[in-house]
């Protein structure tokens, strides 16, 4: 059989890294990353790129904490690898601190993470507003350097990029066996898709050497973390909101938390401020479908919705997505599908 060809459309962290799952599960296809915007204009690039999941109410807690814990080992191998400053990956401690001792002391990924601990005494004293804290040690991906990191190992392997905007997954039909949809949150347009709405972010990235370890409270809306250049602050959570403006009071609100976590960030320099929509759903679609069309069949797997955890389980929901693009190509063989091999 001819090698199966192959589009991915999107090429933030789900769409390269599906592309690159693809590649390694499947070297006879032939695969083409096809998107509308690259890095450093995804929504993965606004990411804080932090490897701690966010719950994801419609999927089983098993394949939320798999995801993860197969993006973590993955990543922990770069981060000690000779790539690791090149992909923009890293290890970082630090601290999750409640003004309440949470409901789970111990979240379903404490024993992926690295060291994880209740705070002590001592460390909690750094938070006097917070009575309960948690310690670990996790992994943070430099979000721009990571994608074209990724970028360059697909161009390696013969993946070709093409920027292009795709209006209908049918364009596609005629020159591709299997379509991969990681569109974010441009599936909603792209598909129709009432389930998914944006969660607009706003985050700042300043320049604060000092800082070293992640600060970040317990119900997630300000956040301290620290990259090899620039520390990102956050953030805001704001649910069917499409503005990819940043707005000058969000920024000080964010600033002014932050700096209450943190009072030496009042010394940090060069901000930038960046927005970005998370495509949140009540769970990741992540399933094969085949579209039909007076007779003419289109094999598509779908792999969008992250919401605010894309970063955490993008190399669990990739290898996924990887699988069923081989049940696309066992389909095809021998199916009067395979016209096009
Ligand atoms: P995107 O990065 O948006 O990529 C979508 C791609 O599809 C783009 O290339 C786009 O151009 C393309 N596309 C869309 N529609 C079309 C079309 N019709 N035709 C062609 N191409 C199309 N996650 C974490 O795990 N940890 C964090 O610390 C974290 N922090 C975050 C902070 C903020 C402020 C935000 C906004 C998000 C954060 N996230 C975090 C979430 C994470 O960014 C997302 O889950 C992830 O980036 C989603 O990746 P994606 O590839 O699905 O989408």
């Amino acid at each position: 059989m001819a090698a199966a060809k192959v589009a991915v459309v999107g090429a933030g962290v789900i769409g390269l890294s599906t592309a690159q799952c693809i590649v390694e599960a499947w070297p006879s296809c032939s695969v083409t990353v096809l998107a509308e915007q690259f890095s450093p204009n995804t929504t993965s690039d606004v990411a804080a790129g932090m490897l701690i999941p966010h719950p994801c109410p419609g999927t089983p807690i098993h394949l939320q904490k798999q995801w993860f814990k197969e993006t973590f080992t993955y990543l922990f191998a770069i981060s000690s690898s000779a790539e690791a400053s090149e992909a923009g990956i890293h290890l970082v401690s630090g601290w999750q601190v409640f003004k309440k001792t949470p409901k789970e002391e111990f979240p379903f990924w404490s024993d992926v993470v690295l060291g994880f601990r209740p705070m002590s005494k001592a460390e909690l004293q750094k938070f006097p507003q917070h009575r309960f804290g948690q310690a670990f040690t996790t992994l943070k991906c430099d979000c721009p350097p990571y994608l074209l990191w990724l970028q360059k190992r697909l161009k390696a392997a013969g993946v070709q990029l093409y920027s292009r905007a795709v209006a209908d997954l049918w364009e596609l039909q005629s020159k591709y066996d299997v379509v991969v949809n990681c569109t974010g949150i441009g599936a909603q347009q792209l598909l129709g898709d009432e389930e998914l709405c944006p969660v607009r972010g706003q985050v700042l990235k300043v320049h604060a050497p000092w800082l070293k370890n992640f600060i970040r409270d317990g119900d997630g809306s300000t956040y301290i973390y620290p990259g090899i250049h620039r520390v990102t602050l956050g953030g805001t959570r704001e649910k069917e909101n499409w503005s990819l403006s940043p707005d000058p009071g969000t920024t000080k609100a964010i600033f002014d938390r932050c700096c209450s976590l943190e009072p030496s960030l009042q010394g940090a320099q060069d901000m930038e401020v960046r927005v970005g929509l998370r495509p949140s759903r009540q769970s990741v679609r992540l399933q094969r479908e085949v579209l039909s069309q007076g007779g003419v069949k289109l094999l598509v797997v779908h792999n969008y919705g992250h919401g605010a955890g894309g970063f955490s389980i993008h190399r669990g929901t990739a290898k996924e997505a990887a699988r069923l693009v081989g049940e696309c190509i066992a389909a095809l063989k021998g199916s009067s599908l395979r016209a096009k091999l």
